[in-house]
């Protein structure tokens, strides 16, 4: 067949496919606005998804527990800092929380970002079998270090925009510290620093590309109970009075309990301090409980498990000393105007897509956890509703955040499908270029999500219309007692226990 010379259609038809090219998964003939093409075309240039992923790995390699978290917390608020945002350090009376602004006057739109990690759960990142790097330190089991990340690359973009085509307003990233201890937000709503904000993107990491909307989780009361007894020789213990004991009963109270609580509760408990020999009886002990509910019953069931904390003091003679409520949060109720514009551009930006060595990996990491190998995703999500019947479950202190403004979760992919939450397959695969992918891609629906609030003003003041309704039947009143103060102490020791050792292997993996 002969070959044609190429004509002027021809080569503009070749000029837009290259610039598909540059937007990996964009559907074809998708009509972009050019505020939004914007932060496309930058999140997708090579280097700013190496400059992100890297910073991912290192948040990965430093592996911080929550209220400690002071290397990820400042990597990321200077690199925004670096970038043209103002920063508030110390935001919320917590060292590690920051908020990064950037513009100015309305609509305000808030992206929230996360990065402590998970105890015990070290693990050499892109091995398929469990292989600690530090056995019994702390790793990145859920992916928070992709999270933040991806919020800052998001707002950073979305700043590019704003420049480029005056668009009015406000751009903020709120780094959260401690979720996994779902400490942050109240305390951050209770300082109010979502005051006058209009919308605020929430995003996670995950094996899926998507989103949700409607009430979702457990709310929550976090509480170390503490008991104070009297000491002796455990062989002659006639005059003491155990702590421990105390803490046993009220935990066998609380598991009676079980049987009465509605069935959408959850519990669990660990035992803090009980003692160290057992020939001493042990003066004092602390418990710390997880008490869950939905929004509706959650107070009353922690009533019921205060009432079992002083039946354990009572029948021991010893004292019910403290009551520490270390956070106290709502469900999440997610907005259905701001989920359904996510997923608008989760579809726009589309799955990434993975090299045969980064779907080699995945097989192997499922082949190893005994799950179906379909290797890594290639679907995009739908949009999903809450499910009919609300069986309880988990918590995020994003609830917090969704009953004072218009809220929703974006899932980014980047794990591999069948890791395990907080286990060390979650750990393995939070690190190097599918994570970097994921994250990037998330980036890029959250920049462009963005983009619509600031430019779309009747789609934004739908969505805190349907906010204000429902807040209107259901006013917010935080859970947290007026006198309760963040655990800025929290994991500090741990975190000295293994963070020299986890700076060794920070340093050799940098240098090579
Ligand atoms: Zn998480």
């Amino acid at each position: 067949m002969k070959s044609k010379p190429l004509t002027r259609r021809d080569l503009s038809v070749l000029f837009l496919m290259v610039g598909m090219l540059a937007v990996p998964g964009l559907v074809s003939g998708a009509k972009i606005p050019k505020e939004k093409r914007v932060v496309l075309d930058w999140l997708s240039r090579p280097e700013v998804l190496e400059k992100y992923g890297r910073i991912s790995d290192a948040i990965w390699s430093y592996a911080e527990l929550g209220m400690q978290e002071f290397k990820s917390s400042a990597l990321l608020a200077d690199t925004l800092e670096a970038a043209g945002f103002t920063i508030e350090r110390g935001a919320a009376g917590m060292p590690t929380c920051f908020v990064a602004s950037y513009g100015t006057g309305k609509p305000v739109i808030g992206i929230l970002g996360e990065f402590d990690a998970l105890p015990m759960l070290s693990q050499k990142g892109r091995v398929p079998r469990q292989d600690p790097i530090i056995a019994g330190a702390p790793g990145h089991g859920c992916g928070h270090n992709t999270m933040c990340t991806a919020a800052a690359a998001a707002a950073v973009a979305v700043k590019r925009a704003m420049d480029e085509y005056h668009l009015p307003g406000t751009i903020k990233v709120f780094g959260s510290p401690a979720e996994e201890t779902l400490i942050s937000r109240p305390y951050m709503v209770r300082a109010g620093l979502f005051e006058n904000v209009d919308a605020v993107i929430d995003n996670h990491s995950g094996s899926g590309f998507g989103t949700g909307y409607g009430k979702g989780g457990n709310a929550m009361y976090s509480v170390i109970f503490t008991f104070t007894g009297k000491t002796s020789h455990g062989a002659s213990p006639w005059s003491a009075r155990s702590a421990l004991d105390a803490v046993e009963i009220m935990n066998v109270a609380t598991n009676f309990l079980r049987e009465h609580l509605f069935y959408t509760y959850r519990m669990h408990y660990v035992i803090m301090e009980g003692g160290e020999a057992p020939n001493v009886v042990p003066d004092r002990a602390r418990v710390w409980y997880y008490v869950r509910n939905s929004d509706e019953r959650v107070e009353e069931m922690y009533g019921k498990v205060l009432n079992c904390a002083r039946a354990g003091a009572l029948a021991t003679g010893s004292e019910l000393t403290d009551v520490r409520i270390l956070s106290a949060i709502h469900q999440r109720n997610a907005n259905k105007g701001l989920a359904t514009m996510l997923q608008k551009n989760i579809e726009l930006v589309g799955m990434p897509e993975w090299t045969e060595e980064e779907q080699e990996y995945a097989r192997a990491l499922q082949k190893e956890l005994g799950k179906e190998v379909t290797g890594m995703p290639s679907e995009v999500g739908k949009l999903r509703g809450p499910g009919r019947t609300f069986v309880g479950g988990g918590s995020s202190d994003v609830g917090e955040v969704t009953r004072v403004a218009p809220t929703a979760t974006l899932r980014f992919p980047g794990q591999v499908p069948g890791a395990i939450g907080h286990h060390w397959s979650v750990v393995a695969s939070n690190y190097g270029t599918t994570a970097w992918k994921g994250l990037n891609a998330g980036a890029k629906v959250m920049a462009a999500t963005a983009v619509d609030l600031l430019t779309r003003p009747k789609d934004l003041e739908k969505i805190r219309a349907e906010f204000e309704e429902y807040e209107k039947e259901h006013p917010y009143k935080s859970f947290l007692p007026e006198d309760a103060e963040a655990p800025l102490d929290l994991n500090r020791e741990l975190m000295e226990k293994y963070r020299p050792r986890m700076e060794e292997f920070y340093l050799k993996i940098k240098k090579d």
